[in-house]
Order: C-alpha cells, then sequence, then structure tokens
C-alpha cells in the first residue's frame, strides 16, 4: 500500500499538529467565486480563506503578476531595495492616507504585524511601566505578543505568563473614559470584531477613542487586518469615521492569498521605530510585494471598495427576504459593514448551518454557535449573489428539519 491508497483525512489527522479538528473537505482548485473539492464537487465560496481572497481564485491579475515576478526576483534580503516593495509603500501610505509623513513595515501575516504594533506601543515611553490598553474579546492574532492583545482569556491562560503590561477593557465609551490617561502607551481597537463573531463598536466610539488618544499622547492603532482593503465597502473600516489613526496593522487580503502583513504608521508615530529595532527575512519581498501591488491596483481599477458597498447591501437584503422561507425563523440580527457581514442566530446552530451549507454547495463559517460570518470576495456579482440565495435557503431549510 503506497500513501496515496491512505484516504486524506487518515493522513491529514496522522501528521497535522493538532492545533484544528481534521477539515471535511479537501479543496483542489478555484476560479472566481467557485473552488472545488478533490471529489469534484463545486462550492460557491462566500467566505473567502477568512476575508483573504479578495479578488477570488485564480484571478488574472495576481496570476500573472505572480508569474512575472517569480521568473524575475522572489527573494532578495532587506539588504537590498526592490521595485515592487518601495511601489506598495507608496501605495499604502496614499491609500490609508498617512501621506507623506507615512512609513510602512513589511512582515508576513496579521499577528506579525501586530507585533510590531506591540513593539511601536512601547516605544511610546510614558512615566512608569508600559500600559496598553485592548478590548475583551478581541483577536488580534496568536505569537505571544498579539496573543497577549487578545481579549480571550482561554486563548492566553494555556500560554501564560504573557508579555505584561495589557489591559482588556469593555468596548464602551465609558470604560476606555475610565481607563486612559497620560500613562498608557496605546489603545489597539478592531473596527469590527471579526473572530469575535462580526461584532460593531458602539457608535461614536472610533471618534471618541481618537479625541481621548490625542489628548493624553497615546498610540491609537486600528487593527484593520481583517477589515481593511475595501472589506467594508471604504478602504479601511475607521474611514467609515472619518479619524486617522497613528497606526493600522494589515495583513489578509492585501495581497488576495500571498502571505504578507503591513504596520503602516502616520506622523509622529513614524519616528518611534528606529535602525535595528524590528526586522523580518520574507518581510516586504519582491514576490509577496509585487502581488499586493496587483492586488490593490485591480481592487482601485474596478472599483472593487464600491463593489463591496453595494453588494454588502445586497447580500443583506437576501438575507432578510430569506427570513419568511423555510428554517428562516432561526436569522437574527445582521452585523458589520459592506462584505464582512455577521448574521446573528437565534437558536446555537452556527455548525449545522456551516454543514448543511457545505452540503448545498456553499461555503460560509461559523465563527460562533451563534453567528454566521459571510466574506466573499470583494469581486461578487449578480449570479454569485443569486446563487447564494438559492444554496443559503436550501441550507436553512435543511437545519429547520431537524
Ligand atoms: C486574522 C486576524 C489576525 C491574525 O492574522 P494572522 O495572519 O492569522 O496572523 C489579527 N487580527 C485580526 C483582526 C484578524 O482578523
Amino acid at each position: 500500500m503506497t500513501i496515496t491508497d491512505i484516504a486524506w483525512p487518515e493522513r491529514y489527522s496522522a501528521h497535522m499538529m493538532k492545533t484544528i479538528a481534521t477539515p471535511q473537505r479537501m479543496l483542489v482548485r478555484g476560479e472566481g467565486c467557485r473552488v472545488w473539492d478533490s471529489e469534484g464537487r463545486e462550492y460557491l465560496d462566500f467566505l473567502a480563506g477568512i476575508a483573504v481572497n479578495a479578488l477570488g481564485h485564480a484571478h488574472p491579475a495576481l496570476v500573472s503578476a505572480v508569474s512575472a515576478q517569480v521568473a524575475t526576483l522572489v527573494h532578495v534580503s532587506n539588504y537590498f531595495a526592490t521595485p515592487p516593495q518601495v511601489e506598495l509603500a507608496e501605495r499604502l501610505c496614499r491609500l490609508t492616507g498617512a501621506g507623506e509623513g507615512g512609513r510602512v513595515f513589511f512582515c508576513n501575516s496579521g499577528a506579525e504585524a501586530n507585533e510590531a504594533a506591540f513593539k511601536l506601543a512601547r516605544l511610546n515611553r510614558r512615566a512608569g511601566p508600559s500600559r496598553i490598553l485592548a478590548l475583551k474579546n478581541s483577536f488580534h492574532g496568536r505569537t505571544m505578543g498579539s496573543m497577549a492583545l487578545t481579549g480571550k482569556p482561554q486563548m492566553r491562560e494555556p500560554f501564560e505568563p504573557m508579555p505584561p503590561g495589557v489591559e482588556h477593557i469593555d468596548s464602551t465609551i465609558e470604560a476606555l473614559e475610565a481607563a486612559i490617561d497620560d500613562t498608557v502607551s496605546a489603545l489597539i481597537v478592531e473596527p469590527i470584531k471579526g473572530e469575535a463573531g462580526v461584532i460593531d463598536l458602539p457608535a461614536g466610539y472610533l471618534a471618541r477613542a481618537r479625541q481621548l488618544t490625542e489628548q493624553h499622547g497615546v498610540l491609537l492603532i486600528i487593527d484593520e487586518i481583517q477589515t481593511g482593503v475595501g472589506r467594508t465597502g471604504a478602504w479601511f473600516g475607521h474611514q467609515h469615521e472619518g479619524i486617522v489613526p497613528d497606526a493600522l496593522s494589515l495583513a489578509k487580503g492585501m495581497a488576495g492569498g500571498v502571505p504578507i502583513g503591513a504596520l503602516v504608521t502616520f506622523g509622529w508615530a513614524s519616528d518611534l521605530l528606529g535602525r535595528g529595532q524590528h526586522g523580518s527575512t520574507f518581510g516586504g519581498n519582491p514576490l509577496a510585494t509585487a502581488a499586493a501591488n496587483a492586488v490593490l491596483g485591480e481592487i482601485e481599477a474596478s472599483d472593487l471598495v464600491g463593489n463591496a458597498a453595494r453588494r454588502g447591501d445586497e447580500l443583506r437584503g437576501i438575507v432578510d427576504d430569506l427570513r419568511d422561507e423555510p428554517g428562516g425563523d432561526v436569522l437574527g440580527e445582521l452585523r458589520g459593514r459592506g462584505l464582512l457581514i455577521g448574521i446573528g442566530l437565534n437558536r446555537p446552530a452556527g455548525h449545522a448551518i456551516y454543514e448543511a451549507a457545505l452540503e448545498a454547495g456553499l461555503i460560509v463559517n461559523a465563527p460562533n454557535e451563534s453567528t454566521i460570518r459571510l466574506a466573499p470576495p470583494l469581486i461578487v456579482g449578480d449570479a454569485e449573489l443569486d446563487e447564494f440565495r438559492q444554496r443559503f435557503a436550501q441550507a436553512l431549510a435543511a437545519v429547520a428539519d431537524h
């Protein structure tokens, strides 16, 4: 018997680290908003690798940019500059509004972008020990520093002690007002808490946070890893509130699936990290930055930010229509913005709906038992929305029968 005779779920569970349950499907190919599994079944992908495949699968702009770059120069180390890296830094400073005073540090993931943000926070020296404010139930990553920022005690506890100084506060303006003063180095927030179940901040939170952080010399760091790059119908989620932060962390959708992360700083925050204080071997390599240039270029050229806003509204309308269909009574409140949608459930049916959707040829996600998260590629159009309506209705009906 050769290894290929053994079913893949057994091979997976034999040698993959036990950090996640063995997946139910093996995917082998994708095109546009669709993927195919190893048995030849087709799925409409309304998760996009958790808000990563911004251009869907096998988009010609990404395929040609990556193919050309891999045939030209993949990696050179940060002892050398490359054209795609410099172009991407300029592009990010323009798109974020960081402009002339903006600077970018490149890395390879969201957690690493938040590690850079954590180090930035430590460099904003205050009297006394470093204090960093983060929100309860937030998610900022799985490395020690980004996990210390993450507001989920059950994720942190097995790995304690954490890097010290992080305080997790309630997501209310009152809690922020009570916690902030001149001894705080930084406040880090997600515009919408994606992993927590697509939970919006209270109205006016970011505007008040900007006032208070400015008043007390506190860095306002926005984690845009899930909400950034057009996902919410603005280039970056915080822009809906009209505020200007001191730093942004980015990753997920930025290079359409090629690993990349970035910390973008604004104004005085751009002078905090100095020579020798941070680095990454792969960070900002020409392959990843060429991929990001292609993705961001296509988002701009095809107005996919506008598409995310419009399609997001249509998708909310579709979900609302399904309330009257069989099984639709499970659908509760709609949260999120643009193409990052959290559907609250009236009973704990997240996993059942996820599985029924898979059976119906639809990929969605249940970040918890009372939420279905939708995060389709930013390129979704009429045909995909119609198909979503049919397949999601089928999934809801199947769960209603139980
Ligand atoms: C996904 C995510 C991260 C972590 O990114 P990784 O690339 O998995 O390290 C951090 N913050 C937010 C808001 C995220 O959604």
